[in-house]
Order: structure tokens, then sequence, then C-alpha cells
């Protein structure tokens, strides 16, 4: 098969392509209450009704797994490739300005709406795919199989149940990132740690702190209150933190207390460094404070010595290390909150391929509980997932995206996880060009147009390439 054959068979396929997306963002695929064939709720079960509709009338081989997964077959033969995306999405948020989140147009070569990227274009461009080779009459001895999962949003128990009960691919991609290829990705250990002591009433003391929103997000703002210090007390001291931390501090009275507010930059946990842990700042500023001796004073400079401002790579842990695949090990003290008897506290830890619990869950335990700390992670440290970058596979992944796509290609790796991180041999490629921001999971999401066609063709050439 020549690219040129390709190209020509999209030629005047756009509005095909873009009528199956609308008829999929239009309907609301957030998760919901389970009912009988609806595991994750109505609007999942929905849109996977639909997206079977789709595959049927593309001439695939559309089933329903029970609401959990739907799968659309080439053919009956025994499967080479797995294209898996999900057609669950977020909750749509406020200030959509384009269009309503569920009312997706095209504007200016933009398809906007909920899904649109995250994943229901990519499925539909792998579904169009499909169609393709079919359309085309290429001879295959083997199958290739779409996978349309319904809960990547929040769990992936979708496939959780698929992969118990059918066998993995010898190759599987999601669409469900972006180009080129993510074939390496980090596993984490995401702790809780305790302590608890009896109120104590020597003055000057802390008496409240509450600092970050998710487990897996770096804090870019925390508060706490003190009583017996004001703020001309504090503000020198604060001064000398924000020059050596870069958080900054605003202050108020409240009901005899000084509140304190740290601001910093906020992150994902997969990349502390790109932002500025308020909390870690705040407690750099508490433990400078001529706070009374006692357990919540004890706490906060146990907690400067184990999590210090500015250690993302777990140093002062001991945990740190790194290797060249996946890179370093990263920390981000994500949950911190303190009240008059007690503190409790999270923190986010994405592991590189030389990790093992010996070297990184046991050492951190180790270091929590010899300063006084209970110390939890009841789901253990999870293992890191990566597809050789030489595989045969991910070189016809990055062949045809050089040929089709006409820029370098190139094997990353991310902190994160994608749909495929328990599925072996699996990687993430596609749908977005490098430097396109899609709005993930924000208002105004969307997709080009352009993109989609360009996997598409991408994908038919790749199912010929491994199932012919
Ligand atoms: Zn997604």
């Amino acid at each position: 098969m020549e690219k040129a054959q390709i190209e020509e068979y999209f030629a005047g396929k756009e509005p095909l392509l873009i009528g199956a997306v609308k008829r999929l963002v239009s309907i609301d695929s957030v998760e919901g209450a389970p009912a009988p064939g609806a595991p994750f709720g109505p609007g999942p079960a929905a849109a996977l009704k639909e997206a079977l509709k789709i595959a049927e009338e593309w001439g695939l081989i559309p089933t329903d797994h029970e609401g959990y997964v739907g799968t659309a077959d080439l053919n009956g033969g025994e499967d080479a490739l797995h294209i898996l995306g999900h057609l669950d999405v977020v909750p749509p948020g406020e200030g959509w300005t384009v269009t309503p989140p569920f009312s997706p147009i095209v504007n200016d070569g933009l398809i906007y709406g909920r899904g649109t990227d995250d994943d229901k274009g990519p499925v539909v461009a792998s579904l169009l795919a499909l169609k393709a080779v079919k359309d085309l009459g290429v001879p295959l001895r083997k199958n290739c199989k779409v996978i349309m999962g319904t809960n990547e949003e929040t769990g992936s128990r979708d496939i959780a149940w698929y992969f118990a009960r059918n066998p993995f691919a010898p190759a599987t991609f999601t669409p469900d990132s972006g180009f080129p290829v993510i074939n390496t990705e980090k596993g984490g250990f995401r702790p809780s740690f305790t302590r608890s002591w009896p109120e104590q009433a020597a003055l000057p003391r802390l008496r409240r702190l509450h600092g970050g929103i998710r487990f897996n997000v770096l804090p870019g703002d925390a508060s706490a209150a003190v009583e017996g210090l004001s703020m001309y007390d504090i503000q020198p001291v604060a001064r000398k933190v924000t020059s050596r931390t870069g958080v900054t501090f605003t202050f108020a009275l409240e009901d005899g207390l000084t509140v304190i507010h740290a601001k910093g930059a906020g992150s994902h946990a997969a990349f502390p460094q790109g932002g500025n842990n308020a909390v870690t700042g705040l407690v750099a500023l508490l433990c400078a404070l001529p706070l009374a001796d006692g357990p919540a004073k004890e706490s906060l400079e146990a907690l400067n010595a184990l999590l210090p401002h500015g250690d993302w790579r777990g140093e002062a842990l001991g945990i740190a290390q790194e290797e060249p695949i996946a890179g370093p090990l990263t920390v981000a003290f994500s949950i911190l909150e303190f009240s008059d008897t007690g503190m409790t506290g999270r923190f986010d830890s994405r592991v590189p391929l030389c990790a093992t619990e010996e070297n990184c869950l046991n050492v951190a335990r180790a270091a929590f509980e010899g300063k006084g700390f209970a110390f939890a992670c009841p789901e253990g440290q999870g293992k890191p997932h990566h597809t050789p970058a030489d595989s045969d596979f991910v070189r016809t992944l990055l062949r045809r995206y050089e040929e089709y796509a006409g820029v370098k290609g190139e094997c990353l790796a991310t902190g994160g996880g994608t749909y495929v991180h328990d599925i072996p041999g699996g990687v993430a490629f596609g749908c977005t060009m490098p430097g396109f921001d899609t709005c993930l999971h924000g208002p105004d999401e969307r997709v080009k147009v352009e993109d989609l066609m360009l996997s598409a063709k991408m994908f038919t050439h790749i199912i010929i390439d491994m199932c012919a």
C-alpha cells in the first residue's frame, strides 16, 4: 500500500469524521451512578452505544462488553494490534466561551467541546482508520481491534474488567495523549503520614494549617493561623523566607489569630520542579518563628527536615535517584493539615525504572517513622511502565509518524500514567501534534480537524503494517 492511495482515500472524508465526533461529544458522558448494563452511569453507556452504532455503520464488527468497554473489529482474525481509547469525559467545569461543552461546533479548523480531544476525537480517528483499511480492500492475515473504554478518567476499572476476561494483543497504542511516542511512564507511591498530641496551651502556638487540594497537585496556596504573634512579629521573618523560597506571604487578623496566606505556584505532582510549593514555604516560615516548644513545633521541624522547600528529588528522604530513560525520581509534598491536636499529610512520588520498594517506599517509611510519624501506604509502590524504543512496533509507529507528519519522531518519558500503564507492550501515540494546546480538562477543549485526519491516515498505514 502506498501513502498516495491512503491520502486519496481520505480526500473529502473530513465531514464524515466531524459528524461522528459531534455525535459523540453531544453526549454528556461524565461518570454517574451505576445501573444494569451501565457500570459507570447512563452518560458513558450512551456514548458507548453511539460509538458502537458508528462502528456498525462503518462496516466494522461492534461488540458491547456489558457496558464496561466496546470493541470494533476489522475481521475475525487473531488480534495483532489494539488501539485503546475512551468515551468518558471529565466534568465540563465553568468558563466555556466558544460553545457550551456538549454542543460541539467547528470554528476555524478546530472542533470545540468536552471530549473532542480527550478522547472522543481520537476514538473516531481510530474507527475511521479501520474503515479505510476495510474500504481499501487490503488483504489481512490478522485483526486490529479498537477498544473503547468508559472509565479512563475515574479509575480505569473499564479495562481492568475487560483484560481480566480477554487477552492482551502483542502491540497496543492509545491515542489519548500526544505525538510522537510515550514509551516510558514512571511508577509512583502516595503515602500519608500522621501524628497526634494532647492540646498544648503555651504561646505562641500554631492553631491550624491547611494546604493542598488534591494528592496529585503541588499546592500553590496554603494558610495557617498563629496565636500569640502579631503580623509585625512575623513580617520580618517572612521577608527572609520569601527571599530564600520565592513563596510570598500576606496576613490577616481573624478572631484574635494571625492568619498567614502563603502563595507559591501550583503544578502537576508529576512535575514538581515546574511549581513552587506553598506548603513547604509556609512550613519553613513557621519553623523560623519563635513558637513555644512542644509536639506541634517538633512536628513542623521534623517535616521541614524530611520534605524541605525545593527538594523535589527526595534528597532529604534519602530516596533521590535517576536513570537516563525515565529521568529523576520526583517528590511533591501535596497535602498538609494541622489542628490543635495533630497533623496529617500526604506526598506524591514518581519513581524511575531503577526504583524498588527497598530503595524508595521502605526508605521513606523509615525516615518518617524515625521522626515519630505514623506512615501508611496501603496501595504500595506502583511499577514503572516501559516498552523498548527499538521494538519493531515502536519503530513502525515512529516511521509512519515521520512519513505523514513530516517531522522528526522520538520516544518520550512521562511522570504521569497513561491508559496503557498496565498493558504490556503498550505505548501512547497521538493525537495532538507537539506544541498545540488542546485545553485538556479545561474550558474550550478543542482538537484540530487536521490532526485527527492526519492521525487517521497514519493509523491506517500502521494497521496495514501490523495486520497484513
Ligand atoms: Zn484521556
